[in-house]
């Protein structure tokens, strides 16, 4: 139906010069985690306000090394918003902890804080909320509550990674905080994941944790402290990562100027529910990964997944951020049922995740809002009928 190229909702960029460093890396001799590794970790620590920092293969390790860290484990509680990726609530699972899953403003779409402070019992540990789509949560409001309890807090920053809070990048202050390389963020390592830590004791944890649980012995043997799995980050994928870093804030500018450009124009009939568009007064406060407006899908004849694909069909990628975590088979055990959150399930039901990437080009934004406003009017219940 396109005679346009494709357009995905998300697409790395990658420039020569990232090219050409990998293939240094490759014929350097040294390609797993090496001297490109510290550099990497060295370079985002700067961009946290010298807070150490660690890499290791995905966010999704960073998550577990984290519980790890915090020390949580059985019988423990984390509470974590259900509007989030299932990687936080499977980690949490998979150390052996119980998730308690709150429901989310609708506006900001970040975990509900007078949910979640309703939510805290004996048991609970730590708060693991989600900055969704690029949007910090209210940092004031949730450390002040971390305090009160005395609970460990595990920021889900995959998405937003140069977002600001009064000015101050997420994981230069407050506890443990987790970035994504994967290529659909802001930054890519191919894959990949960092961790912020308060101090060189968690770093050399996280160190340990990430490599099989070995320690030096005075002789230079090796001991295993503790069991661990191997989540290192090799240097092919480090060095791509700090080409990527030293782009971040023209990447998170074009995402910027996307962002305001659908806003401008997104117009259909019946309207999009469009998503928070950043805080008054917070000019980097936004990375904006994600772009998904709710669609008004009790005015329309159509379905998402036939609004999906009617934009399929002109050649436009879209995604779903997120479906309900609390509703997901495998957290069955841990009670929740359809209705109990329903802001979540509100926008799991309703969202859809439109085009947006550095390399999108103003007319592709345009595009997109053509054919969303072509799909609706052509689905729109009659209100006269
Ligand atoms: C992508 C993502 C993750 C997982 O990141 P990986 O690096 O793929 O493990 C976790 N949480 C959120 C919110 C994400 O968007």
């Amino acid at each position: 139906m396109s005679d346009l190229p494709y357009l995905p909702f998300a697409r790395p960029t990658l420039d020569e010069a990232t090219i050409a460093a990998v293939a240094d890396v490759l014929r350097s001799g040294w390609i797993t985690s090496g001297p490109r590794v510290k550099a990497f970790e060295a370079a985002l620590s700067a961009s946290v306000g010298g807070r150490p920092v660690r890499v290791v293969s995905s966010a999704t390790a960073a998550l577990e090394l984290a519980l790890h860290v915090a020390g949580i484990g059985p019988g423990d509680e984390v509470i974590t918003p259900a509007m989030t990726f299932f990687a936080a609530p499977n980690m949490i699972v998979k150390v052996g902890a119980t998730p308690v899953f709150v429901d989310v403003e609708p506006t900001t779409r970040n975990l509900d804080l007078a949910q979640a402070a309703a939510r805290i019992g004996p048991r609970t540990r730590a708060i693991m909320p989600t900055h969704f789509g690029g949007l910090p949560c209210d940092m004031d409001g949730l450390y002040a509550l971390a305090a009160r309890h005395g609970l460990r807090v595990i920021e889900d920053a995959a998405l937003a990674i140069g977002s600001t809070w009064r000015g101050r990048p997420l994981g230069s202050f407050g506890d443990l905080c987790v970035f994504s390389f994967h290529p659909n963020k802001n930054v890519t390592s191919i894959e990949g994941g960092a961790l912020v830590v308060n101090d060189e004791h968690e770093a050399q944890h996280v160190e340990v944790l990430r490599f099989h649980g070995i320690v030096r012995r005075p002789d230079g043997t090796r001991d295993v402290a503790q069991v661990a799995s191997k989540f290192n980050l090799p240097d092919v994928n480090a060095v791509v990562g700090l080409h990527q870093l030293a782009q971040l804030p023209v990447f998170n500018a074009r995402r910027r100027a996307l962002a305001d450009r659908y806003f401008a124009r997104l117009r259909t009939d019946p309207p999009l529910e469009l998503p928070h568009p950043g805080y008054p007064g917070e000019a980097n406060g936004h990375s904006f990964n994600l772009f998904a407006p709710l669609l008004p899908l009790s005015a329309l004849t159509l379905s998402r997944t036939q609004f999906r694909a009617a934009l399929e069909a002109r050649g436009i990628g879209t995604g779903v951020s997120y479906e309900a975590a609390h509703l997901a088979s495998a957290f069955a055990r841990f009670g929740y049922h359809r209705g109990d959150l329903p802001h979540t399930e509100h926008i799991a039901d309703t969202t859809v995740t439109l085009p947006l990437f550095p390399s999108m080009s103003d007319a592709d934004v345009d595009r997109v809002c053509a054919a969303c406003a072509e799909v609706i009017a052509a689905a729109r219940i009659d209100p006269a009928r």
